[in-house]
């Protein structure tokens, strides 16, 4: 007999790799995810203009709750990673921060090929992602490179905003504590997990498992606090 399952949700997000956590951690808790693609939303870029995690996040799942008419759960996640010897940096503009200035004065794209991406590579937006991932890292091992281990502190965040037909939105934050290494190792993941070694396992998410990464991660945080909001269904 199959499993009765606790409901099903549109993730907001085109991030192929995001999709993939997001299904893995929210099936471990009932929940089936649906891509946008799935659910019919077409592909338009939606504009992530708020100034915290919280904001964009509501940004990104009010955009696609909307285009359904208000008739599916809609989850999305805005994240990024905090680096406490840049002032917090990048932050929310973690997706963007080789093409984007440095702290401080922060001018474009100093980074090799995160100069002129954006044109070229607009219409394949994995290869975009992954180019944007490799200049990131190498700006951040750049900024970083008198940093001593010590003050290489940082935590990755992850704010999950649901909507669902008839209810109060919820909100919910994931946060995991690590240090930044010195050079990228490993190839899973995506994004800064390469250089991101979580507080107690002395080896980045880049080498980690996907199931092993879930577990502790600042998105499987997250989505966790928000299949127990669900289930208590309090709100
Ligand atoms: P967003 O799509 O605007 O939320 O951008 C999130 C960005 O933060 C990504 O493009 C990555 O650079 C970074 N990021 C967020 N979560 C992770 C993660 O789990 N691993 C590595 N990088 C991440």
């Amino acid at each position: 007999m199959a499993k009765e399952r606790a409901g099903t949700m549109v993730a907001a997000t085109t991030n192929r790799h995001k999709i993939a956590e997001i299904t893995a951690i929210a099936g471990l808790f009932g929940y089936d995810v649906l891509s946008r693609e799935a659910a019919g939303v077409p592909d338009f870029e939606v504009e992530e203009n708020g100034g915290t995690f919280e904001e964009n996040s509501l940004i990104k799942a009010r955009a696609i709750f909307d285009w359904l008419g208000g008739s599916a759960a809609t989850v999305a996640d805005d994240s990024g990673l905090a680096v406490d010897a840049l002032g917090g940096a990048p932050g929310v503009y973690s997706a963007r921060f080789a093409g984007q200035k440095e702290p401080g004065d922060f001018a474009a794209g100093t980074d090799g090929d995160a100069a002129d991406f954006a044109a070229a590579d607009r219409d394949d937006e994995q290869l975009h992602r992954s180019r944007q991932d490799r200049a990131n890292n190498a700006k951040l091992v750049r900024l970083l490179a008198d940093v001593p281990y010590e003050k290489r502190t940082a935590r990755f965040v992850s704010v999950i905003t649901c909507l669902r037909p008839g209810a109060e939105p919820i909100v919910c934050r994931g946060e995991v504590e690590g240090h930044i290494g010195f050079s990228e190792a490993g190839s899973g993941g995506f994004g800064y997990d390469p250089l991101f070694i979580p507080l107690g396992y002395g080896k980045s998410f880049g080498v980690f498992a996907p199931e092993g990464k879930n577990a502790i991660s600042h998105r499987g945080r997250a989505l966790e606090k928000l299949a127990a909001k669900l289930a208590a269904g309090t709100i």
